[in-house]
């Protein structure tokens, strides 16, 4: 029991609990911790406090506190054993959707030539790989009748983010990847293959590192933005990538990345013109490092990131030479 109500708070972080339940708070001085009014208490000034890498709540004014369970007994004035009940029902048609909607765009992919070119583009072309990392195709228009007729409301769909409120799917001409969380789909990633903003994520949290499960075994972990990065580094046999989805970790991938010490962390961020990429890194360098964790930068050429940096021509054996750069400097 005490393992599942661990797993299921890591499930459903508070913060992001809080947020779906109209929750606003602000963040407080770049840390950890959130403030706003309390939803359990009438009050008119912020005593309402979320540590989001503790996961735990505490309110100055009614001297409340506890982690998400207790906020759901207090909240929903339910005991103890209800309210892990009622996580689990909020939690399970969810991922089952969004596995559903997987599995769907996976299909997909196979009905459409215009993914697996995408895909080519991309470098990303070993078949077993793309069925591994689970990669589909959404073409758009045709998800809501496919999920309604498994039972799925159009309410629902709305409410998990898989279409707006004109009725339109949210992923539309674009690569899906299926954000893989232990043992559930936690995201979807869309990446447009036409003039769209290029890159997409369901309303909720991005989760963890991705593929972590498998990533967390290896001492040295090569850390990248993007999900095309990582395809490419796996394909040529760095299967100790793991990647952030963006530059910006949540409490949750840090703590990921300093659960061992002796961890050494190859950060290889897009090289960006506007060094935005570069700049990230340092910081992420910087926080690591206080950690005690060994971290290296990998330079790549100015405008490159991993992925084009292989679709240029580079070998696995030119990015080992890289990695070995990086750890003599
Ligand atoms: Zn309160």
């Amino acid at each position: 029991m005490g393992e599942d109500l661990e797993r299921l708070k890591q499930r459903i972080p508070l913060l992001e609990y809080l947020q779906r339940h109209h929750w606003r708070g602000y963040r407080v001085d770049a840390g950890p911790e959130f403030a706003g009014l309390c939803p359990l208490h009438e009050n008119t000034h912020p005593s309402f406090y979320v540590n989001a890498r503790k996961n735990l709540f505490y309110c100055h004014g009614c001297g409340r506190g506890g982690d998400l369970i207790r906020f759901v007994e207090l909240s929903r004035h339910l005991s103890f054993r209800e309210s892990v009940v009622y996580l689990q029902e909020e939690l399970a048609p969810t991922a089952q959707l969004l596995a559903h909607t997987a599995a769907f765009y996976q299909l997909e992919l196979h009905r459409y030539p215009e993914g697996v070119q995408y895909l080519a583009e991309r470098g990303v072309h070993d078949a077993r790989l793309i069925e591994e990392l689970g990669i589909g195709y959404a073409r758009g228009g045709n998800l809501r009748p496919h999920l309604q007729a498994l039972g799925y409301s159009l309410e629902r769909l709305l409410e998990a983010g898989l279409m707006g409120p004109q009725g339109v799917d949210t992923f539309c001409h674009r690569v899906i990847f299926p954000c893989r969380q232990q043992d559930h789909i936690g995201n979807l990633y869309g990446r447009s293959i036409s003039h769209a903003f290029p890159h997409r994520l369901l309303p909720r949290s991005k989760g963890g590192l991705f593929a972590w499960e498998s990533v967390r075994q290896f001492r040295d972990i090569i850390l990248v933005e993007g999900l095309f990065d990582l395809a490419v580094l796996w394909q040529a046999g760095f299967r100790n990538t793991t990647c952030a989805i963006g530059t910006h970790l949540t409490p949750a991938q840090l703590a990921q990345l300093r659960e061992n010490p002796d961890r050494c962390v190859y950060i290889a961020f897009d090289q960006d013109q506007n060094q935005a990429g570069q700049n990230a890194a340092y910081d992420l360098l910087q926080c690591l490092d206080k950690a005690g964790l060994n971290v290296r930068l990998v330079e790549l050429s100015a405008g490159q990131d991993p992925n084009s940096y292989f679709t240029s021509g580079a070998t696995a054996q030119d990015f080992a030479h890289l990695l070995q750069e990086a750890a003599s400097r």
